[in-house]
This record gives C-alpha cells, structure tokens and sequence, in this order.
C-alpha cells in the first residue's frame, strides 16, 4: 500500500480518524441489516470487541447504539445510575465537563471534584472524596482526556474503587484498542465505553458500552429512555438473538467496522496500535518542542492520544488562517481548542505512522514560516 491516498488529506483531528481505503471500500455497498446475511457480522464485532475490552463470555456483553460517543455515555449513566443517584465525576477536562452535563440532565445528583487539567487522576485523589461520601455510588471517569491528552489512571483508580465497595463506567472513546484495560481484572467497572470511529480505526457512526450483564440486568427500568437502555438492548439480544439490533443502524459504517477490527488484529492487537500512537505522539511532542512550539503538557504527562501545543503568542499568529493555510498543504487539524488558553490539538491516532508526523512537522514549519516571516 503506497502513501499516495494518504497525500490528499491527512487528518489529525482526534476522531474520526484517518481510516485505511479497505475500511473505506467496505461501505461501498447496499446491506440489508435484518438480514441473515448480516446478522453473523453484527453478533461478531460484538464478540470481537468484548474481546478487546478484555470481557469475560457470560459475565461480559457488548452493547452498541446508534451514535455518537456522547450517545453512548449518557445511555450508560442512565441505564446503571439510579435516577437521583450520586455520581462522582473528576473534573480535569472538556469530556469531563460533558459527562457532568448529560448526568445532570438525566436527572443523576453530579458531585465534582475539581482537579488540574495537567496531569492526570490518580487513586489519591479520589479515595478521600469517596470516605467522605458514603452515598457515592458510582465514579465516571475519561481515560483519555482528548481536551488536553492527559490519560487519567483509570486501573488505579479502578482498584481504589473496588476496594472502597463503588461502581466505575468509563468514558474510554478516546483510549479504547490503544490504552491497556481488562475488566477480567475489574469487577468495580459496570461499563467501558467507546466508538468505532477513533483508535479502532473505523468510521464514524456507532458507540459500544462493554458492560457486566449482572449490573445492566439488575438495572432494567431505570434509565427513562427507551432509546437509551441498554439494558433493553440486552433484552432485545436474548430475545431476537445477538446478530439483531433494535432500530436501524449504520450499517455500512459496520461493516467497515468488521474490516478495521481485521486489520487492528493484523497489526497486533492493543499493545502494536499503543505503541504506534506512542511513538506517533513522541514524534510530534518533540517536533514541536524543536520548532520552538510549547506543548501544553510535561512529557510524563503526555498521553499517546493526542498532543495539545500552545497557540504562538506573536500577535500576527492568526489561527482561522493557519489551520486553513495547513488544511491547503494537506494537513487537516481541529479548528477550535477545550483548554483555557489558547492551544492547538493534534491527533497521534488514526492510520498514521511517525513517518507521517514528520512530514506533518515540516508542513507546520513551513507554514508557520509564511504565517510569521521574521520569527521563523
Ligand atoms: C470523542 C470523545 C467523546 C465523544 O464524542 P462524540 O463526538 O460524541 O463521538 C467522548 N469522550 C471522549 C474522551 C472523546 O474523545
């Protein structure tokens, strides 16, 4: 496979990612999704990315819905929080601030705990808010903070959990088949959520929660939605089978799915995508610190997923302009920014190797150039 599809447009946005043109190809046709043609498809991305969570078959399911990751997390809050339940939310970051938003609107009782948005959570500073709070019954939390690329240890906090009796959902959209979790070994974690279209490498169009059955049974009633249960989704695959979906769903973007779910596995799984996006990461962190570029993280705080740089502060430093005059050299990155100061984001995911980062380093040198003649 030669570079010259990657040359029309290289897309660094933290999701959707840059998929490869065999994932792109498998939309390319008519699906009827009640069919039993595709029913095989649908129950086996099921069973493939149960598998990837690290889910245990009959203790572990997978739960797709139609959407977005938004969609998908507050279909988990209101399925397994009870409504006027207390949930617990680390604040340190845009995500964050969404999950809060979506579970006070289902009606959930928010507290937050408010901490830096440069560095990531860690199991001490949760575990004092949850021995002050005995009615906390469950911690959400963002694994990888896409606003800012720090990665919240959610393994830590998880064990820190299980310990103190509460439950843990997991906003993993940006983190899931790069970011090492296994709820075999997480009994605290009801729910890890994520999409098809970001370090899975697929397109846009369709969330999963890998959830424990025991938890999304035991919650059937509570979510105020029929849409968003997922615990009548899993009614609805113990009764019409796990190859059958409640409503129509994009069914193309599925079946891309399945392809990239193929190639994630060519590549080698979790551990070979972590350390592409690593080194992709690496690559552009150091690239920027050598173009005088200040990224918005220390290093140890830098997570794999995206990295989050400092606007230049010389007043001519348009930044409309420049994410238009990159896009017009084939580089296409997010055109607004989540932090408080001003900041440009880029993805290290999606079907970009560090050769890539290098050529998308010398795209912004030499933009930057024309932006900012005497500086450069
Ligand atoms: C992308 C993302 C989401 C979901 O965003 P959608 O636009 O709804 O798909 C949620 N959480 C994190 C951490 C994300 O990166």
């Amino acid at each position: 496979m030669g570079l010259a599809w990657l040359r029309l447009m290289m897309l660094l946005i933290p999701g959707p990612v840059q998929t490869r043109p065999e994932t792109q190809a498998a939309m390319a046709q008519d699906i009827a999704p009640w069919d039993h043609g595709f029913r095989p498809t649908y129950a086996r991305i099921r069973e493939r990315v149960r598998a990837i969570a690290g889910g245990i078959a009959g203790e572990h399911v997978t739960l797709p819905l139609q959407g977005s990751g938004h969609f998908i997390m507050e279909a988990a809050i209101r399925t397994l929080v009870p409504p006027g339940a207390k949930i617990l939310i680390p604040m340190n970051g845009a995500y964050a601030d969404r999950m809060a938003r979506l579970a006070r609107e289902a009606g959930r009782e928010v507290v937050t705990l408010n901490l830096p948005n440069t560095r990531g959570a860690r199991a001490e500073d949760i575990a004092p808010v949850l021995a002050a709070d005995p009615a906390i019954g469950h911690v959400a939390l963002v694994y990888s903070e896409t606003g800012s690329g720090i990665v919240n240890d959610v393994p830590g906090i998880g064990r820190a959990l299980r310990e103190a009796g509460r439950r843990m959902l997991v906003d993993a959209v940006s983190a899931f088949g790069a970011l090492p979790f296994n709820m075999a070994e997480h009994s605290e974690c009801d729910a890890l959520m994520f999409t098809s279209g970001k370090c899975l490498e697929g397109m846009p169009g369709i969330a999963f929660a890998v959830a424990r059955i025991d938890t999304i049974k035991a919650a059937a009633g509570q979510a105020g939605s029929w849409c968003m249960d997922l615990a009548d989704v899993l009614a609805h695959s113990e009764r019409a089978g796990f190859g059958s979906i409640r409503f129509t769903p994009p069914v193309q973007v599925l079946a891309a799915f399945d392809v990239a779910l193929d190639l994630f596995d060519a590549e080698g799984g979790q551990p070979a995508r972590h350390a592409r996006y690593r080194a992709n990461a690496d690559t552009l962190y150091d690239g920027f610190v050598a173009m005088g570029i200040k990224p918005y993280l220390a290093k140890a705080e830098q997570g794999p997923i995206i990295v989050t740089v400092h606007q230049p502060s010389d007043p001519r430093f348009d930044f409309a302009r420049y994410v238009e005059a990159l896009k017009a050299r084939g580089v296409l990155i997010c055109n607004f920014w989540t932090t408080p100061e001003p900041t440009m984001r880029i993805g290290a995911i999606g079907a970009l190797t560090p050769d890539d980062m290098q050529r998308v380093l010398a795209i912004f040198r030499e933009t930057l150039a024309e932006a900012l003649p005497a500086a450069a």
